[in-house]
């Protein structure tokens, strides 16, 4: 790519540069984006550096070399650092720029980070994603957005580039509300094939038989296809955190609540999370809740 192509696309930061911001961060510079990154933990921008990237000491830093901010971090609590706290990026903002917040957050959050960026005079979107960690390396992620018209037309290339699909769903929070929704769901699948692996084996049946005719009827769906293959590999190397999918059913639950549902699918699978965290399972893969119900 020559100069002139570079200086025609968006300046983007990455904040947080975890198992998902790490590989989009990558797959902009390969696409030749200028990119700034910034990590809590400055040992994670060290590949990204040698690839390009400027490695920014605050998210405030990052935002100020930046058309369009991507935050992509574990949950409320890490996003209200990134953006709001000391050296936050909403400081080092300019006007008109972008800002995306990709996590997996609550709704009410989203609503209160969009109010302070319309104050700061940047578009806003939430965005969050489906898809999982090569899908982020690899430019196929699909993006569930909210917010208006004029943001999202902002956000497109850089949208474009990261994901294979980008569905405007409505106003801010509807992309964060989608996600619930979507982790939800996982959640429960993913809790309930941790119980039927119990009840396989605790039964005395062939697990891989088992399994197989599992995967390969009607309970086969992707989350319970993935789940499979990590317990037959016997390998739970994260692409996706274990306590970050309980994080997510918490969340949906709270969220749900709000408009007085009670989601109690979701309520019995966090149980069988938290039994999977209690256990230190926690930093594995969320396959890894499977092993919820172990006896060792
Ligand atoms: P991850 O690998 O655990 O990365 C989390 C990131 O958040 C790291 O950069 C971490 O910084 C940062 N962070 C955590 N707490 C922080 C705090 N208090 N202040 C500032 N930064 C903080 O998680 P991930 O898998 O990339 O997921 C990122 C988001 O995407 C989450 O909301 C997750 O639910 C969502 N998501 C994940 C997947 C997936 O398959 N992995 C798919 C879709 C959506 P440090 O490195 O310093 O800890």
């Amino acid at each position: 790519m020559n100069q002139k192509e570079s200086m025609t696309k968006p300046r983007v930061a990455i904040l947080g540069l975890g198992i998902m911001g790490g590989g989009m961060a990558s797959r902009l510079l390969s696409n030749g984006y200028n990119v700034a990154v910034y990590n809590r933990n400055p040992e994670k921008a060290a590949t990204l550096s040698s690839a390009g990237a400027l490695v920014a000491a605050s998210p405030r830093e990052a935002a100020s070399h930046a058309d369009v901010v991507i935050s992509m971090v574990a949950d409320d609590v890490a996003s209200r650092n990134v953006w709001l706290g000391e050296k936050g990026a909403l400081a080092g903002a300019a006007r008109g720029s972008v800002l995306i917040e990709s996590s997996t957050l609550t709704v009410g959050w989203i609503k209160e980070l969009a109010r302070a960026a319309a104050q700061q005079g940047c578009e806003f979107l939430d965005a969050p994603v489906t898809g999982t960690k090569p899908h982020a390396a690899s430019g196929e992620l699909l993006f569930m957005v909210g917010g208006s018209d004029s943001a999202l037309a902002a956000a497109q290339p850089v949208l474009s580039v990261l994901g294979r699909e980008v569905n405007h769903l409505g106003p801010t929070g509807s992309g964060a509300l989608m996600k619930l929704i979507n982790n939800f769901m996982c959640g429960v699948q993913a809790a309930s094939f941790a119980e039927a692996v119990t009840m396989i084996n605790a039964g005395g049946l062939d697990q891989e038989r088992a399994v197989s005719i599992l995967t390969n009827g009607a309970p086969g769906s992707g989350i319970v296809k993935r789940a499979a293959a990590r317990v037959a590999a016997n390998d739970y190397t994260p692409d996706f955190l274990l306590r970050l999918m309980a994080k997510d059913l918490g969340y949906a639950i709270d969220q749900a609540s709000q408009t007085g549902l009670d989601l109690q699918t979701a309520s019995s699978a966090l149980a069988v999370f938290k039994q999977a965290i209690a256990k230190g399972y926690g930093d594995e893969d969320f396959s890894a809740v499977v092993k919820a119900f172990r006896r060792d």
